[in-house]
């Protein structure tokens, strides 16, 4: 597998989970072979291959935590030519950690509070995270959706919300295609009481226990609202790499703190 990187406790259930293919270009994107195969453009950003420095170093993103934005202007464009996506297709909201998707038509760039984007217009949706899940849904008939899903927004079942808006726009949910983008895996998402009991109290498969310490799995939550909205299991790719194990090629808030980088997780809808 290219996440041969991760350690081996990510590796929590399913061992035919599609591997990752990454960019030749540096590793500057990765790639999910499950929305590949149906021709869709899509990718999730690493650290690699950019020109921010410091903290941010180098593929930063995020516009919000104190990087020059030249650089992140510069990064985007790397991004966009390696991917095949015009910049100024790119459509983003305000991140809140809820659970709202907006249906979106023309490109808007951060305006409107919510976490999650459906389209089946030629947009390069985009969400960003640095161990938060970004959720890439799509059909093979142009409808795509992108989702923010820290742990709020985990609970508050953005996934599902992201399924519905998607059916919304006329998606069988049958075959929709479904990626967890790299993020805080059940190896390190460490969580006091209080968390840990909000996400029991809804599935208890989702807590680990280890020397006292409580971690909850975002990943296998995630996974089971997309198969309770109805996507076939074969149609989840729902192990990613871990972010906050992986400092070479992934920012992680958990791990270092803010004023840091930050992945962009993008797809691009309408039939090509
Ligand atoms: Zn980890």
């Amino acid at each position: 597998m290219s996440a041969s990187s991760s350690p081996a406790s990510n590796r929590t259930t399913d061992p035919s989970a599609p591997c990752w293919q990454p960019d030749p270009r540096q590793d500057s994107v990765l790639f999910a072979p499950l929305l590949t195969a149906i021709g869709v453009r899509h990718g999730f950003t690493t650290r690699c291959g950019g020109v921010s420095r410091g903290r941010y170093a180098s593929l930063n993103l995020g516009r919000n935590w104190g990087d020059d934005l030249q650089a992140v202007d510069a990064n985007l464009d790397r991004v966009a030519r390696i991917a095949g996506f015009s910049v100024d297709r790119l459509t983003q909201v305000r991140q809140v950690h809820g659970s709202l998707v907006l249906h979106v038509t023309a490109p808007e760039r951060a305006t409107r509070e919510a976490d999650g984007l459906a389209t089946s217009h030629d947009l390069a949706l985009g969400v960003m995270s640095a161990d938060c899940v970004s959720l890439l849904l799509a059909d093979d008939e142009g409808r795509v959706a992108a989702a923010h899903a820290g742990w709020r927004g985990t609970l508050a079942g953005i996934a599902t919300e992201a399924v519905a808006a998607l059916a919304t726009l006329g998606a069988d949910v049958q075959r929709i295609r479904a990626v967890l983008g790299p993020s805080i895996g059940p190896c390190c998402f460490e969580v006091q009481r209080d968390v840990s009991d909000l996400f029991v109290a809804q599935d208890p498969a989702v807590l680990h226990e280890r020397s006292g310490r409580r971690y909850i799995d975002l990943w296998r939550y995630n996974q089971k609202l997309l198969m309770h909205a109805g996507l076939r299991t074969e149609h989840i790719a729902g192990n990613p790499p871990c972010t906050r194990c992986d400092a070479e090629r992934f920012y992680s808030f958990r791990r270092d703190g803010a004023q840091i980088g930050q992945h962009l997780a993008f797809i691009v809808g309408g039939s090509s």
